[in-house]
């Protein structure tokens, strides 16, 4: 073991093993491990969440709900209380008043301790209680005139929980390991430039100051997480998580791709025999594929466009370029409902044009999946769609030019990167070491800043325009007291010929349950409406039970269709003008834009009705109102990002396995713009040092580095 004084050596922190830290034995390390600790370099970017203020005494008089205080002060009396539950209540005072600590859990020698006139030192969360301020279980010392104790320094870091790994335990470790910058390497791994530039202080300087804030911090500034010091990580936190994206698209760039030229005389055939003309954002974007297809690098492009945009028939155009190139293209949607929706739009498009229109998905029969399989791998089927049994299974394409994934916010970015990876391999295995084009549709409108993040692999193309002749959708918001209401505005809307969706909710992602509530819903629903017809579609249906309710409905013969969140995509059914949502207030913003989206598609009036289960929150009733006000995507998902925080709006779904240790994603959207510069700056002038700076923050599981 080398002692912190030793002189400096030239092994990095990321080298030595926390094992060396007195007191750390195999217990432990096995304990850190756990949390991904393993090395001194990790202990240090074990960041504090958070800090308490233990550096000065309070008045018991300035004592707050709610606040971490120090207090000291003197026993007036000490009892067991016989309450609801039983407890230990001590009575303590100083000049300016009197409070109570109380303690549920207590030992005779506990009791004894708190003898009257005695003298501590208490630390903990104010709270309300009974007969005024209380501390629960607050920690606490005895003093003692003879030997004074001292106060703290420094503010008190909390580090993030961790099973079997105390506070203390975690303070005591970072203190120890702080000495140790003295003796090992920390490296720099912004390049000076872009340090001065950032007008950036030294790392070891930050990870000391954050481990142990002097007591003269800017305490509102570290509380707030907005400190230059926490600020300087943060920065560099964001940077690692851009960087692992930007690496991959380096990396896949480096393959090259074929160059696939717009065939106009196919191109504009296509046009000519569509029932409608592109909108002008339509044609924009499609402009900015075909230029990446042209050229010798893998495309890995976004299109974000709002729900009803006409995303589809962009991807059919690209496809088209990919075929007219002698090459096959493949659409990948996250449902089979969606898909099959797609192949019929396909077909309706491509077929006219001797194009062939292969099919995949994971309930086919055998039969017709060994046809489907060797009608890919010869080249027969050229446009190839399908769910993700498209990439799952040992499907060898002949020639895959381009892969288009839709609907991209049903993947988390995890899995967006190994099917794009899937996509990429079985590209490989015809094409040399050429790489397919890559496109992905979400309509799931980013706000900027988090898209910056989330996407930083990819280019963006947004379709921001609807197509001429949509009316807006009112939407209302209504108590399920009022149900018996709102059956009788579907009775009367469907009897003036329209069609209606009826959408069930469910807390847990069950697909069962969600199957039940929405089969009880349906047989209710018959019976308010005897003179309705009425389907019913769910994610438990087999495949051709679903494809034959969603022809009846496409056809108009269901008036009302009673279904789960699995409608939430894609579905486009123009004559449908009603939406009942249940209980709206257990979904997502984004994803009651989504399911409202699926009316709103043909010329007549729509509405939509969200019917809450009262009584309400304050929270939810402020998130519904914003889906009575607007009906424009970004401006929901930036609200919804107000109000209910990126974790809570992504999830698992969007930023995956994104954690932070210290950058907050929103809190720090500020730094983004200059995060983004900086990592291009990186990818282009210092390579070596990204995959460093990656491996220090993300870990060498991180899958962008495996890719
Ligand atoms: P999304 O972007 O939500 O995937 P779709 O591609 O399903 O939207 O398009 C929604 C509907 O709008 C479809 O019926 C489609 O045929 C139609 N559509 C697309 N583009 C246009 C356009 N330029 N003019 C009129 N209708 C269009
Ligand atoms: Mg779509």
């Amino acid at each position: 073991m080398i002692a912190p004084n030793d002189c400096k050596t030239s092994i990095g922190l990321d080298q030595v093993s926390v094992s060396t830290l007195k007191g750390v034995g195999s217990n432990l390390t096995a304990k850190l491990a756990k949390i991904n600790v393993h090395s001194l370099q990790d202990l240090l970017f074990h960041l504090p969440i958070r800090y308490t203020d233990r550096t000065r005494i309070t008045p018991i008089a300035a004592l707050l709900p709610s606040m971490s205080a120090v207090i000291e002060g003197d026993v007036r009396s000490c009892d067991v209380v016989m309450g609801k539950r039983r407890s230990l209540v001590v009575r303590l005072h100083d000049t300016t008043g009197l409070v109570i600590l109380r303690f549920f859990h207590f030992n005779n020698a506990q009791k004894q301790g708190f003898s009257q006139g005695a003298r501590f030192r208490v630390f903990g969360e104010v709270s309300r209680g009974a007969s005024g301020l209380e501390f629960y279980h607050p920690e606490y010392d005895l003093l003692d005139d003879a030997n004074p104790l001292p106060m703290t320094q420094y503010l008190t870091p909390v580090y993030p929980a961790t099973e079997g790994l105390t506070q203390a335990r975690l303070r005591s470790l970072a203190l120890q390991t702080l000495n140790y910058l003295d003796v090992y390497q920390l490296p720099e791994l912004l390049p000076e430039k872009l340090r001065r530039q950032l007008n950036q202080c030294s790392l070891a300087e930050a990870l000391r100051y954050l481990h142990q804030p002097p007591a003269d911090a800017d305490k509102d500034l570290l509380l707030a997480s907005e400190h230059p010091f926490q600020q300087r990580l943060a920065y560099e936190e964001l940077l690692a998580h851009h960087l692992s994206l930007l690496l991959v698209r380096h990396k896949t760039q480096q393959e090259g791709a074929h160059r696939l030229r717009v065939n106009t005389k196919l191109h504009n055939t296509f046009l000519e025999q569509l029932a409608f003309k592109l909108t002008k954002a339509q044609q924009r974007v499609f402009a900015e594929i075909s230029g990446d297809l042209a050229k010798p690098l893998p495309m890995l492009r976004l299109i974000q466009g709002d729900v009803g945009s006409g995303k589809t028939v962009v991807a059919a155009m690209a496809a088209l370029i990919a075929v007219a190139n002698g090459k096959q293209a493949a659409i990948m949607a996250p449902t089979e409902i969606l898909a099959e929706q797609h192949r019929l739009n396909f077909a309706r498009w491509l077929e006219p044009l001797n194009i062939k229109i292969g099919w995949l998905t994971g309930k086919l029969t055998a039969k017709e999946r060994r046809t489907q399989v060797a009608a890919i791998a010869t080249g027969e089927a050229q446009v190839i769609i399908g769910t993700h049994a498209l990439f799952q299974e040992k499907v060898q394409f002949a020639d895959l030019g381009l892969v288009i994934i839709d609907e991209q916010h049903r993947f988390g970015v995890h899995q967006r990167l190994s099917l794009s990876q899937k996509g990429y391999q079985q590209g490989l295995n015809n094409s040399g070491s050429l790489r397919p084009h890559q496109l992905i549709m979400t309509a799931t409108p980013i706000p900027r800043t988090l898209a910056m993040s989330a996407y930083a692999d990819l280019d963006f193309s947004v379709i921001d325009e609807l197509p001429p002749g949509r009316t807006p959708i009112s939407t209302v918001v209504i108590s399920d007291q009022r149900r018996g209401e709102v059956i009788e505005r579907v009775r009367l809307g469907c009897e003036e010929g329209r069609q209606a969706y009826w959408v069930c909710t469910l807390i847990e992602e069950s697909e069962a349950l969600a199957a039940q509530a929405a089969q009880a819903t349906a047989e209710s629903l018959t019976m308010a409406l005897p003179h309705l017809r009425i389907g019913l579609i769910h994610g438990r249906l087999k495949a051709a039970e679903k494809e034959a309710v969603m022809s009846a409905f496409k056809a108009n013969s269901v008036d009302l269709l009673v279904a789960t969140t699995v409608i939430e995509v894609g579905v486009d059914v123009p004559n449908a003008s009603l939406m009942v949502i249940e209980n709206p207030e257990r979904l997502g913003l984004a994803q009651l834009h989504q399911l409202r989206g699926r009316v709103g598609r043909g010329s007549t009036a729509s509405h939509c009705v969200l019917l809450y289960g009262s009584p309400l929150s304050q929270d939810s009733k402020a998130r519904l109102n914003v889906m009575r006000e607007s009906s424009d995507g970004f401006y929901i998902a930036e609200q919804d990002l107000l109000l209910r925080g990126p974790g809570e709006v992504f999830g698992t779904r969007q930023t995956g396995e994104i954690q932070f240790k210290i950058a907050d994603i929103l809190r720090d959207a500020q730094l983004l713009p200059s995060v983004k510069e900086g990592a291009e700056q990186l990818v282009a002038h210092h390579l070596a040092l990204c995959e460093k700076i990656v491996l220090r923050w993300l870990g060498k599981s991180d899958i962008y580095l495996q890719v």
